[in-house]
């Protein structure tokens, strides 16, 4: 049977084939792209693993579904992180081929079969999470019950909390019916744990505190020993106008709730995405028509900037003329993308020279997290190129700088 091909799929990030400076501004004058730059910073990727790993009391998971880009992986690994948090067929695979020595964690509560039985036979996964019954005996099933070597981690409802992507509504056990979950998981169990996710960019190191009571109250609840507290993502970054506590707030918060619980003995996981990444990448865009305040540029929201559509992000930004730059004042733009779809807008503000006009570039930045890994095929508008570059990123979230070498 012929291996069935998705038309919309999207263009792989391409790098041009020519030798370029290895700064963003040199390099959009000698290049003048036409379509999407991704400007990738290893440095900065490497630097937030580094101080996110010493942050952290515990095992630093990266969630791949952040940014999966093969780069993005290097430069994690060479920052120290040898743990993936992978919740598709497609990342455990990729994380596998890059890294034959990675441990990879299954981190979606509901997987296919096929997913489970391959993950476990070929690719040396046996951390799987669950938050049904179903699931784990599925899980089981698959595994062939899992011959003493299976991780299985139950996935605990949380209430809506503070984070600005809310992920309540989707996964996770009650209360009473995780810890039913951890007694039925754990005579299969090598190591048994609790999952939580508090939702993503939340700026209230709090919401940790309260999930780690949960989980002990579920632990006590069930009355078996638990191995392992996973305490999810959710790590915020910088935006403009958004500063977030720094990222010693969130670790001591953690830190300090698994004592007041009495977990300490538990080994502790967490699951970043956005906080490892999100200031690796910048996208240079083009300006190709303004209309007063509004600029028509070449990427946006089906492109690596939809989370500057409905969710309202707004992003550092800043203009790059080759041959000189701008006097002009800032002043507040926003941003059409180049689909035909009146949703492709980016309402921002975006501060830039009053004078930006027509040919002009656009570094937008904070754009590693959720941005290339969100790009879609719509209207034919793929088309993107991925360049690897030395600058620092556009903003710096507080804990993340290059630690010095002692
Ligand atoms: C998306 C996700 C993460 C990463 O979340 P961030 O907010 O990007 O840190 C971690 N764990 C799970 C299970 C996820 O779904």
């Amino acid at each position: 049977m012929p291996e069935i091909r998705f038309r919309g799929a999207v263009a792989p990030l391409r790098r041009p084939a020519v030798n370029l400076p290895s700064s963003v501004a040199p390099m959009v004058a000698a290049l003048r792209p036409e379509q999407p730059l991704h400007c990738l910073r290893p440095a900065t990727i490497a630097a937030a693993a580094a101080a996110f790993r010493a942050s952290f009391p515990g095992r630093v998971l990266y969630a791949v579904k952040c940014n999966p880009e093969p780069a993005v992986l290097r430069a994690l690994w060479s920052g120290g992180l040898r743990h993936f948090d992978c919740a598709s067929l497609g990342e455990v695979r990729l994380v596998r081929s890059m890294f034959a020595e990675a441990s990879i964690h299954f981190m979606h509560p509901v997987k296919a079969r096929g997913a489970i039985r391959e993950a476990w036979e070929r690719h040396g996964v046996s951390d799987f999470v669950l938050d049904s019954a179903e699931e784990l005996q599925k899980i089981l099933d698959e595994t062939g019950r899992g011959s003493g070597r299976l991780g299985l981690v139950v996935r605990l409802a949380l209430p809506k909390g503070p984070a600005v992507y809310d992920l309540s509504g989707k996964f996770g056990a009650q209360e009473a019916e995780a810890a039913l979950l951890l007694r039925a998981a754990r005579p299969h169990a090598a190591r048994l744990g609790v999952s939580f996710h508090v939702g993503s960019q939340c700026l209230e190191p709090a919401a940790y505190t309260r999930a780690v009571a949960l989980a002990a109250r579920v632990i006590q609840a069930a009355g078996v020993q638990v191995d392992v507290l996973d305490v999810g993502g959710g790590y915020p970054v910088a935006y403009p106008e958004v500063m977030p506590p720094p990222l010693r707030a969130f670790t001591s918060a953690i830190a300090a709730a698994v004592e007041v619980e009495g977990l300490e003995d538990l080994e502790l996981w967490a699951e970043p995405g956005r906080a490892l990444v999100a200031g690796g990448t910048s996208v240079v865009l083009q300006v190709q028509h303004r209309r007063g305040d509004a600029l028509f540029v070449n990427d946006g929201v089906y492109g690596a900037l939809s989370d500057a559509g409905a969710p309202g992000f707004r992003f550092p930004v800043r203009l790059l003329r080759p041959g000189g730059g701008s006097a002009a004042p800032l002043v507040p733009f926003a941003f059409f993308g180049p689909t035909c779809d009146s949703a492709d807008r980016m309402e921002g503000p975006f501060l830039l020279p009053a004078d930006v006009s027509e040919g002009d570039w656009i570094e937008v930045g904070q754009l590693g997290a959720y941005g290339s890994a969100l790009r879609t095929a719509f209207n034919g508008f793929d088309r993107a190129g991925i360049l690897e570059v030395t600058d620092a990123p556009l903003l710096e979230t507080p804990g993340y700088q290059v630690v010095a070498a002692a």
